[in-house]
């Protein structure tokens, strides 16, 4: 299945964790694993803690430190920060399935990272089945 997110900023994070945990709910998987793809260049997926805010603002932080936007880069469009943020964060992520559920950690959550927005984007959704 695929689903659209509408960014709102150059660069945020979108915990996208309910919509992919409908998408293993629908399923009906019991034990498998699901693959979430981000089909972008300048976005990316990644887990990380979903408790307190502080944490997704001081990742967007540190990516700005290892790829500022204004570094001399060559690429015409002016996003090549936003490239190398997609590449270093990754276009995917892959969750264990067990007993029908995402097997996340407690402060686990599942997000859309965008670094050329505001934009709409898609987010690709593969429920894989162990049997
Ligand atoms: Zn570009």
């Amino acid at each position: 299945m695929r689903f659209e997110v509408r960014t709102q900023h150059r660069e945020q994070f979108i915990d996208i964790t309910a919509e992919v945990a409908r998408a293993v709910s629908e399923s009906g998987v019991s034990d498998g694993a699901v693959l979430v793809y981000c089909p972008h260049t300048t976005a990316a997926i990644t887990i990380n803690e979903n408790a307190d805010p502080d944490v997704v603002r001081d990742l967007l932080d540190g990516l700005e430190r290892v790829a500022p936007r204004h570094a001399g880069w060559r690429h015409v469009e002016g996003n090549s920060d936003g490239h190398l943020k997609s590449s270093l964060v990754g276009a995917s992520e892959v969750v264990p399935i067990v007993e029908g559920r995402m097997a996340l950690g407690t402060w686990q959550g599942i997000y859309f990272a965008e670094f050329d927005g505001p934009r709409t984007r898609r987010v690709l959704v593969s429920v894989l089945s162990e049997a």
